[in-house]
């Protein structure tokens, strides 16, 4: 059996992501009551970009990317609440309380990465008095030589809350535990995205995006098999390369586009080698370290061995020189910035994406998109016009 997942490609199936499909979009949080009913466990939902989550598990709940509302959520509510140049996960997160569909969760967790995200942690606090809201406070000086201890202070703080929600006692043997699982699932994502840059043909971005939502949506110790098996199944493909162009995807990293825009950028033409959907999820380039302080280790890891992200002001890598070495090592051809409506850390970044690409003589395409989109057919145009101005100039 066999689909036609566009211009030029037929993927065979099934393969692990499309059994997932569904699951992921659904805002009912199917694999998180699934998991409460087998293990008696509740669940935190934890707001983009990054949390340590790691923290979260160990206190007893099961850490749960809460990605707003997507394209299957009418706000009827949250409108209200919130003025409106702001972009639409803060309102559908919202929603999601209204329409009661937060149940599974015993806590949120939010992060200091923008106003409007402060905002929404303090108003779904107000609104919603059966999750408790956490909101860690991350470091925005990354080279100040208090920011691992301070950090590290934090995250006892925020393990103290959760512990406090649970009535869990914590280790430090239990927390090693925990680094042990995510630092599995990280890996194993890790090994997808570099397969996905090598043989873009073999493994679509709509199948690796699917895999990383699931990611967040399960625990750690159950969805690496399945990332692990995903990777093999891609490994077996034979697909050859069609005539598309390589690019890298930014500006996604925090409201996540629908998956029908993501497919239909790639089925205009293009293979995606990089991009920064979910990115708080995969965030460290490499294993936390098991040994000595577990939440210094996490404090490090943040600090000094995370990816470049919008929300991290880290001044000792400029994030548009990150992102120009990237496509470099990754042979992209071009770059295409998809950024979320409305979001103040994704647009000051595009400012300078763009005087690099310039620079270094990169195309690039500016996009913009909601969550929730139902027509792709404006994007699908540029994008095809964008391809053929480079395939045949
Ligand atoms: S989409 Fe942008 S502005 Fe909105 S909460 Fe996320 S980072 Fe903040």
């Amino acid at each position: 059996m066999s689909r036609d997942i566009g211009m030029t490609t037929t993927i065979e199936t099934p393969f692990p992501a499309a059994r997932y499909r569904d699951v992921v979009e659904d805002r009912d949080f199917p694999t998180v009551r699934d998991y409460a009913r087998r293990t008696g466990r509740a669940a935190a939902g934890c707001y983009p970009v990054y949390g340590p989550f790691e923290l979260v598990r160990a206190a007893g709940l099961l850490p749960v990317g809460l990605f707003g509302g997507g394209n299957r959520i009418e706000i009827a509510h949250a409108d209200s609440r919130f003025q409106s140049f702001i972009c639409s996960i803060v309102k559908s997160t919202m929603e999601l309380g209204f329409q009661e569909k937060l149940g599974p969760f015993k806590a949120l967790l939010f992060e200091s990465i923008c106003d409007p995200a402060r905002n929404l942690a303090s108003v779904m606090s107000r609104n919603f008095a059966d999750q408790k809201s956490v909101y860690v406070h991350l470091p925005q000086n990354m080279t100040s030589p208090a920011a691992v201890d301070y950090l590290a202070s934090e995250y006892r703080r925020v393990l103290a809350e959760l512990c406090a929600v649970t009535g869990a006692t914590v280790t430090a043997d239990d927390l090693r535990a925990n680094l042990r699982s995510y630092n599995a699932m990280r890996a194993a994502l890790r090994d997808l995205y570099a397969f996905r840059g090598r043989r873009p043909e073999s493994l679509l971005t709509g199948e690796l995006y699917t895999l990383t939502r699931l990611a967040t949506l399960m625990d750690p110790d159950e969805v690496t098999p399945i990332l692990r098996e995903s990777l093999a199944a891609a490994n077996e493909r034979e697909d050859r390369p069609k005539d598309r162009i390589r690019v890298v995807l930014i500006g996604a990293f925090c409201e996540q586009p629908p998956l029908e825009l993501v497919e239909s950028i790639e089925e205009s033409g293009c293979y995606i080698v990089d991009d920064d959907f979910m990115l708080g999820w995969r965030l460290f380039r490499r294993d936390v370290p098991l040994d000595g302080d577990p939440f210094v280790a996490l404090a490090r890891a943040y600090l000094d061995d995370s990816l470049h992200l919008s929300t991290k002001h880290d001044l000792r890598v400029p994030r548009a020189k990150a992102i120009v070495e990237s496509a470099r090592a990754l042979k992209a051809d071009a770059a295409i910035c998809l950024i979320a409506k409305f979001c103040e850390p994704g647009l000051f970044d595009y400012a300078l994406y763009r005087k690099a690409f310039d620079e270094n003589a990169i195309p690039h395409l500016y996009l913009e998109f909601e969550e929730k989109m139902w027509l792709y057919e404006k994007i699908r145009t540029e994008v095809e016009t964008f391809v053929e101005s480079m395939l045949f100039r």
